[in-house]
């Protein structure tokens, strides 16, 4: 496949912008080559800058539900956009799209619109910090809620149950606040809230961990965690940037039957524009400012094009049974995945829930945790990728990303995969 003006793009953009890009997995650095430089996208597909076509399983790594440039959503944007492309004001789009995200998630009576996912996460320790004067907090070891300082952290060495930072840049004794404890380990989980339950203003967790593999989580353990925030006075704040939308209307909270004080959204509530929002309790909510004492605001939060976008996007969710035509395109994919692997007679498995998946490249039952994720993986998800990428399909740059169904894929598409999936396993197993 001949790719040179996508080379030489990202020739010309390494000199002006690091790393060529303007987020870093999408250096391909994980698996080796060049990026491809995106020319024109339609439903489940989209032209390179060279004129090859790929069916798209990354999806803008989530927001597109309904698929690229989805017409009623292109639409709705060329109308609001032609009404104003910000108006730093109030604009009925936003009430709107608030409306519909209390009615259809769990426990959200408000619902406050920043413009990302990070942004929204951020707001939501701050509000956890303000409401329970406290200031530590517990995430989970392979859980990604943006790159916010107090959350750009990783475990501590041995038994160290607080953070180091992850990034340089991160002081110290911020991330020395956050303690971080692997998944799916219920007696850490004991031991860190027996220790520190009473300090902690927040436990974040993304109820369908999708940032490091997709590590299903067994529900006690969720219903646990809820337990434990309950009797010590901790928030308990589902991240469902991801799961939000995608998974049900009420994301993975619904589907688990678990209410959070607190959840953050971003990727599907903007339908592929920048829309991330939190929202929970009224009382929690109502300390945000203006009505409270924690400060938190945007120049162009519930920006009315984003809105607009959001809004569509769930309301063609909603009309077109969105979430049970991805449930039933999912379980066809996983047919055709598992007979292919099967087929193959290597080791590997198909992660699944709804419409996001991720492919184990390693013997056994797929881990439910980071640290039980094979580094080999990287090396065969590298090959797999190459091979795939040569036979028209597009998988994320990075053995620990998930992949990403739409309502705009086909069954043909989800047949391309598999055919094309038998000699990348090969590759990758070779
Ligand atoms: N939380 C989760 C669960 C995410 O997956 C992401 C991004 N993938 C974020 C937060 C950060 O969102 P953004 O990239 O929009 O800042």
């Amino acid at each position: 496949m001949n790719r040179e003006r996508s080379d030489e793009m990202y020739r010309r953009a390494c000199r002006v912008m690091p790393g060529g890009v303007s987020s870093p997995v999408r250096a391909f650095r994980a698996v080796g080559g060049t990026p491809i430089y995106f020319q024109e996208a339609a439903r489940a597909s989209f032209t390179d800058l060279d004129g090859n076509s790929y069916i798209d399983f990354v999806m803008s790594w989530g927001p597109l539900i309904l698929g690229h440039a989805h017409p009623e959503t292109v639409r709705a944007v060329q109308l609001a956009s032609a009404r104003g492309l910000s108006y730093g004001a109030p604009c009925r789009d936003e009430v709107a799209l608030a409306e519909k995200v209390v009615a259809s998630y769990p426990g959200c009576e408000m619902v406050r619109f920043v413009s990302s996912g990070t942004e929204a996460v951020m707001a939501a320790i701050r509000l956890a910090r303000g409401v329970t004067g406290r200031s530590r907090m517990l995430k989970f070891d392979g859980c990604y809620h943006g790159h916010s300082d107090s959350l750009l952290v990783k475990a501590g060495s041995g038994l160290a149950t607080f953070a180091t930072a992850s990034s340089a840049g991160v002081p110290a004794s911020l991330a020395a606040l956050t303690a971080v404890i692997p998944l799916d380990d219920a007696a850490a989980l004991e031991a860190v809230f027996s220790r520190y339950g009473d300090e902690l203003a927040a436990a974040v967790i993304e109820p369908v961990p999708a940032n490091a593999g997709l590590l299903l989580q067994r529900r006690e353990l969720l219903a646990r965690l809820a337990e434990l925030c309950r009797r010590h006075g901790a928030l308990l704040v589902f991240d469902e940037v991801i799961s939000g939308f995608r998974l049900d209307r009420g994301g993975a909270a619904a589907r688990l039957g678990i209410t959070p004080d607190l959840a953050t959204f971003g990727k599907v509530i903007g339908g592929g524009l920048p829309v991330g929002a939190y929202g929970g309790r009224r009382e929690l909510m109502e300390c945000v400012a203006p009505l409270g004492p924690v400060y938190q605001a945007g120049t162009l939060s519930g920006n009315p094009v984003a809105m607009a976008a959001g809004l569509t996007t769930l309301d063609v969710l909603e009309q077109e049974h969105g979430w049970t035509r991805l449930e039933q395109l999912g379980a066809t994919f996983e047919a055709l995945v598992v007979g292919t692997i099967r087929h193959a007679g290597v080791p590997a498995s198909l992660v699944r829930t709804g419409s996001v998946f991720w492919l184990s490249l390693q013997e056994g039952e797929p881990p439910r945790r980071f640290d039980r994720i094979d580094p080999r993986c990287a090396r065969r998800y590298a090959r797999l990728h190459a091979e795939m990428l040569d036979r028209g399909v597009y998988m994320a740059p990075s053995a620990y990303e998930v992949g990403f169904l739409s309502t705009a894929h086909v069954e043909a598409d989800l047949e391309s995969f598999a055919e094309a999936l038998r000699p990348a396993l090969a590759a990758a197993f070779s």
